[in-house]
């Protein structure tokens, strides 16, 4: 049996992970993401999910005639139970980010490649902390203005409520979530 060097995802050499083809995956309780909740709008108090599934694979391809080229895979998912911007009722929101990242050797040509776009791009010198960016991949893919699909209660009585008077009864959608921002801010 050959001893793999044991990775430690919140400090991760990334650059011999990837090297090693490594794989890691574990759970992590959202309650630690203090950053995700923060971004989120308020979760109503049962989130359907309590932590964060997550995998990480280092992917090694040759390149012919240079260097090889190295790629971190990560996999993430959860469940939040944030507030739907239609009726304010709960929704559950599904995250579910499967970003691949290069990896290249310092900061200077990381900056310079990841503001090229099209790529994800990580410095391999520096340690890695999984838990950070598995967290920064799930805050981007938070959904901008959580809603159901479909409402569980019916709206056509607050938009009938407006025709009848003629004025607009519905709160400016933007306006309800700064101030859901607010009221979030304010516990913490
Ligand atoms: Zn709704």
């Amino acid at each position: 049996m050959t001893s793999a060097r044991p990775f430690d995802p919140r400090r991760l050499d990334v650059q011999a992970f990837v090297l090693a083809q490594g794989q890691l995956q574990g759970e992590w309780p959202l309650a630690e993401m203090d950053r995700l909740q923060q971004d989120a709008l308020p979760l109503t108090m049962a989130s359907p999910a309590q932590s964060v599934l997550w995998s990480a694979q280092g992917e090694r391809r040759a390149v012919s005639g240079g260097e090889p080229e190295l790629r971190l895979r990560l996999q993430a998912r959860t469940a939040l139970s944030l507030v739907c911007q239609r009726c304010l009722q709960p929704v559950t929101v599904g995250l579910d980010v499967r970003p691949l990242i290069r990896l290249v050797r310092g900061e200077d040509l990381a900056q310079q490649l990841d503001e090229q776009g099209g790529e994800d791009v990580l410095d391999a010198s520096a340690a890695l902390d999984l838990r950070e960016l598995v967290e920064d991949e799930l805050i981007l893919a938070l959904p901008l203005v959580p809603r159901h699909d479909v409402c569980p209660l019916p709206l056509a009585q607050a938009d009938l409520g407006a025709d009848a008077d003629g004025t607009d009864t519905n709160a400016h959608p933007f306006a309800v979530l700064a101030l859901l921002r607010r009221e979030g801010s304010k516990g913490n």
